[in-house]
């Protein structure tokens, strides 16, 4: 019998664990896939918002800006990459100065820090790489870049070093409300717990059915996206926006933690597991990037991807308990900001089991800090040091991202160990460069199989079934002439 179950391994429900994590609380994490990370935390424009965007007065607006500011020393804390570059919003006509100004005022009202319009003039001294038509923009400082996939990863990893229990490939298929208890029944089998809560990204609707709640439904929205090499990601310094529209906050163009440029997204309704790129998607994302930033060399592109919003029915945030379903909590409708906002999301959320009843005592084996290895970012004297420690360190098995032997295997070994070569790109990197995972990708893959003693052929790109081996060619070829 758990304390809690958290159904989702996004952002939320890695967060959660995490703040959990600080108490004596036995709680576990229902993770459908094999890994965490991998549902719309993975495939996001990759921003701390600032915190302007949102309504004031409504939850979103409140975790944006306290979820910025808790990101910031959690990154620290953690070891997660974060840039705090700043944000602008550029206004290219005299209609887009009153966007400007509403977003400036609302930002003003929800408490973001050094918010500024410049002019002309200063706006170009700060990009010169902006399009002339580029006429003032709202300034933002505390704006920032971040590695989703760390973010949820390394407060996952943390809350099982801390005494937590993460279940992987286990979907959440039914629930079952008992007198004092919920039984949820999983693809690992039945989980028992006090407190439930909803954290499934863009099937909280779906969840939510399971306990006669149907107060809400989601409406899936894809986004797409170009990534481009190294060469183009110093194009510009800071977070590039445009003024944002009914349907999102238009297209962006900003440097990523990686040093790559991202580019993107566009807005369309889609079904939940859709997140395929399009001719037609990525020609409009061209399209509207290239008025803010001209250019951008489309010829250096070295990935494409999408991710997909849950858009609720209700305008903000759900973070609440059900109103069907006493001790089972939503987190849910998570759009953007929901990156930024999710570790403030978590600790009202815990605020609120607390108030159902949870005991919140503190945690003496609470994992406050973590730290990796990266030899990338060590000088000569590091990088000798640790390959005197371990000569794995000496073996560069990515040669764009300069990624170690030493650094996949330490994943390995990590809490979580991932199972698949997109897990070990998540965790480390290689794969990430300009040959996306070309010359890398096989290497990784045998030492996944060497590290887990299974064979290579049970190892996938990414999710359970994304098989990279099918079998071996002579056997196939045999087995078709039979
Ligand atoms: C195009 C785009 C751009 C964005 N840009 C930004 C940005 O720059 N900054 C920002 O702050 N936010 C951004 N967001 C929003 C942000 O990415 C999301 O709000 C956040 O990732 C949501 O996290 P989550 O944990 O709620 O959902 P998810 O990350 O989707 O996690 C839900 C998890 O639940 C699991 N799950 C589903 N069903 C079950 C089940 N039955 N049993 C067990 N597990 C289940 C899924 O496998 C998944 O892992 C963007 C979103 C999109 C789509």
């Amino acid at each position: 019998m758990f304390d809690v179950a958290i159904i989702g391994g996004g952002a939320c429900g890695c967060s959660m664990l995490y703040e959990l994590s600080r108490y004596k609380v036995n709680a576990v994490l229902l993770e459908k896939e094999n890994d965490v990370s991998v549902g719309t935390t993975k495939a996001n424009s990759a921003i701390v918002h600032a915190g302007y965007d949102p309504e004031p007065g409504t939850v979103m607006a409140r975790c944006n800006v306290e979820g910025n500011r808790i990101i910031e020393q959690l990154c620290k804390d953690l070891d997660i990459l974060y840039d705090k570059i700043g944000s602008l919003v550029l206004g290219f006509s005299e209609e887009d100065r009153k966007t400007v100004e509403k977003l400036y005022h609302r930002g003003i009202e929800n408490g973001v820090p050094g918010l500024r319009i410049v002019e002309k003039e200063e706006l170009h001294q700060m990009e010169p790489a902006l399009s002339d038509d580029a006429l003032f923009a709202l300034w933002a400082p505390s704006g920032a870049i971040i590695n989703p996939w760390e973010l949820a990863i390394a407060q996952a990893e943390a809350a099982v070093d801390g005494g937590a229990k993460v279940m992987l490939d286990a979907e959440v298929t039914g629930i079952k409300k008992n007198a004092d208890c919920f039984t949820l029944q999983t693809a690992q089998g039945e989980v028992q717990a006090r407190f439930v809560v909803n954290a499934a990204g863009v099937y909280t609707d779906q969840i939510a059915k399971m306990v006669g709640d149907k107060s809400f439904t989601i409406t899936p929205n894809r986004g797409e996206y170009f990534v481009l090499d190294t060469t183009q990601g110093k194009l510009v310094k800071h977070i590039i926006f445009q003024c944002p529209t009914k349907v999102g906050k238009g297209v962006l163009v900003s440097p990523t933690v990686h040093g790559n440029l991202i580019v993107g997204p566009n807005a369309e309704d889609v079904d939940a597991d859709d997140a395929d790129t399009t001719a037609s998607g990525l020609h409009a994302v061209r399209q509207a990037a290239v008025r803010s930033v001209p250019n951008i060399n489309f010829r250096d592109s070295i990935r494409n991807f999408a991710g997909v919003r849950a858009i609720s029915t209700q305008d903000d945030f759900i973070v609440e308990e059900s109103k069907a379903c006493k001790g089972f909590f939503h987190i849910a409708g998570i759009k953007s900001p929901g990156l930024t906002s999710s570790p403030a999301i978590a600790r009202e959320m815990v605020q609120m089991l607390h108030g159902a009843g949870l005991e919140l005592e503190p945690n003496p084996n609470f994992v406050a800090k973590r730290r990796v290895l990266r030899f990338k970012s060590l000088s000569a004297k590091e990088r000798g040091e640790a390959i005197m420690r371990n000569p794995l360190y000496g073996t560069i098995v990515c040669r764009c991202e300069t990624v170690t032997e030493g650094e996949i295997v330490d994943a390995m070994h990590r809490p979580l160990a991932p199972r698949s070569v997109d897990g070990i790109k998540r965790r480390c990197t290689p794969g990430m460069g300009r040959c996306q995972g070309g010359f890398c990708g096989p290497r990784v893959q045998a030492i996944i199989a060497r590290e887990l003693g299974i064979p290579e052929s049970e190892v996938p790109l990414d999710r359970a079934g994304m098989n990279i081996i099918l079998g071996r060619t002579k056997e196939q070829k045999e087995a078709a002439e039979q």
